[in-house]
């Protein structure tokens, strides 16, 4: 079930949060050996913790949207007093001294934490198959990645692991995987969710936000997790609207631009016909429609995998064996101690961006990489920026395949880069958008998601747009390990 009709049958009293706890509990108990969504379960924490919401219930306490509701949190945000590992070994033993803002306002709705969910080794992947803690499996077919990094968040809230669950974006972590295990998966404009206690990885790209099993729930999480946040500089100042008076029935002359650079041969024909039937039917509800051409898009992987890795070598540079996580104890000198502690740390993947990163930062290749992709990343933005003058939002798919078995790209990260190949100009332009299931592909019955993207502070746009194609759509497919 969703948060909103829990949320709906707790006001009426016909359950309780205990046994909304012990249902996903069970499970949990039935499916997680064949997931791994889980780092860390929080069983017992869980129904104590439900039991007091009960008791405050009990005493005529408020039921917010979320109050009672299980929800799994990326092990990139950090929880006080519970281990937070980002899925690495260098942070095996991390345990927090204080909460993320998105955990302090979680708090205050009395949400109940499932857990902390699997993921990609400091978040950098897009089939969970670098994690630390061993892969993630889709729970359509077991045999498939659930997609990167959010691999554990998306899969629990596939599999009713948890109700909903808590990601991070910084170029396709939450969508990608909410595409490929057919949930709805949310990054809000850059700055709208504060980043304090997310442990970095690009800064100027990551975005923590929700998957949730349907747009409404996404909408509500939204209302909880989003506003301003003086411990993040970037966090946007504005007041927040309530988001979920954004779903509306109504497209009627609804301008849809859908960028030609994001149907591209490397999208696979079953992808992209079941997006384009998507499209007929909000033309059908009086949507326009319109092939357009954002032409620097081309450039926007190449432009990711610079930026990006280059933010990384320097944020990663903390984890030395001094001021966190693990060290080499048998190391004589400094400098052996920090090159043995972050080579026994740091998992293959993670360590090729840090040395991609300080290579594309350091004097004489600074110039020609760095400088010049942030030059070309504006470029893209002033694409977004002419578009977005035009159109109220733009469509395309999500992912360009649908969940790939285990192991079929592990050996070409450049393949690999590819799968975020329609979602990481959102993250260089700062934009919100959402990835929504809207069908599943007729070869292998998996879930294809098709992506809405927003101008600026346009989450009304995404959720509008993405609220009419679920209700046209009508996807109501369960995966094959329920
Ligand atoms: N898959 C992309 C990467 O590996 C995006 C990851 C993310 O959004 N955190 O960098």
């Amino acid at each position: 079930m969703t948060a909103h009709e829990l949320h709906n049958m707790l006001v009426k009293k016909e359950i309780s949060c205990a046994d909304i706890a012990e249902s996903v509990l069970s499970r949990i108990n039935r499916v997680e050996s064949k997931t791994n969504s889980y780092i860390r379960v929080e069983k017992e924490k869980m129904m104590e913790e439900a039991a007091a919401v009960d008791e405050y219930i009990g005493r005529g306490g408020r039921i917010g949207d979320f109050t009672g509701i299980p929800i799994a949190v990326k092990d990139n945000i950090c929880t006080k007093d519970i281990i937070t590992t980002c899925a690495s070994r260098i942070l095996k033993n991390y345990i927090p001294i204080y909460d993320a803002t998105v955990i302090k306002k979680l708090k205050e709705q009395r949400y109940i934490l499932t857990g902390k969910a699997n993921m990609d080794e400091f978040a950098m992947g897009s089939s969970n198959e670098n994690s630390y803690f061993g892969n993630v499996s889709n729970p359509w077919d077991t045999e498939r990645v659930p997609g990167g990094s959010s691999g554990g968040p998306a899969a629990s809230a596939a599999a009713g692991e948890a109700v909903c669950s808590i990601g991070s974006d910084t170029g396709g972590s939450i969508r990608q995987p909410a595409s490929l295990c057919g949930v709805v998966g949310f990054k809000p404009t850059y700055g709208a969710v504060s980043r304090y206690g997310l442990i970095a990885f690009a800064s100027s790209l990551d975005q923590i936000g929700p998957l949730t099993r349907d747009v409404e729930d996404c909408a509500g999480l939204l209302n909880v997790i989003c506003g301003h946040d003086e411990n993040d500089s970037t966090s946007i100042n504005r007041k927040n609207p309530d988001f979920k008076s954004f779903l509306k029935d109504d497209v009627r002359n609804m301008r849809i631009g859908v960028p030609a650079e994001l149907m591209v041969k490397e999208i696979d024909a079953e992808v992209k016909s079941t997006v384009n039937a998507a499209l007929l039917k909000l033309e059908e509800l009086g949507a326009k429609v319109e092939e357009i051409s954002l032409p620097n898009l081309k450039y926007a992987l190449s432009v990711y995998y610079i930026i990006a890795p280059s933010e990384a070598s320097s944020n990663l540079s903390r984890f030395d064996g001094v001021r966190y996580g693990h060290r080499n104890k048998e190391a004589k000198t400094l400098r052996e101690m920090y090159k043995k502690s972050r080579s026994e740390g740091f998992g293959d993947e993670v360590k090729r961006r840090i040395m991609i990163g300080t290579y594309c930062l350091s004097a004489g290749y600074y110039d020609a990489y760095y400088e010049k992709a942030q030059k070309v990343r504006t470029l893209i933005i002033d694409d977004f920026r002419k578009a977005f003058k035009k159109y109220d939002v733009l469509i395309s798919p999500t992912s360009p395949t649908t969940a790939f078995k285990a192991g079929e790209k592990l050996d070409d990260p450049l393949t690999m880069y590819l799968s975020d190949i329609c979602t990481i100009p959102v993250n260089l332009a700062g934009l919100p958008a959402v990835s929504i299931p809207v069908g599943l592909s007729p070869e292998g019955s998996l879930p294809i998601g098709l992506q809405v993207i927003g101008d600026i502070l346009r989450e009304d746009n995404v959720l509008k747009a993405a609220y009419n194609i679920e209700r046209a759509v009508g996807f109501d497919k369960k995966p094959n390990i329920l």
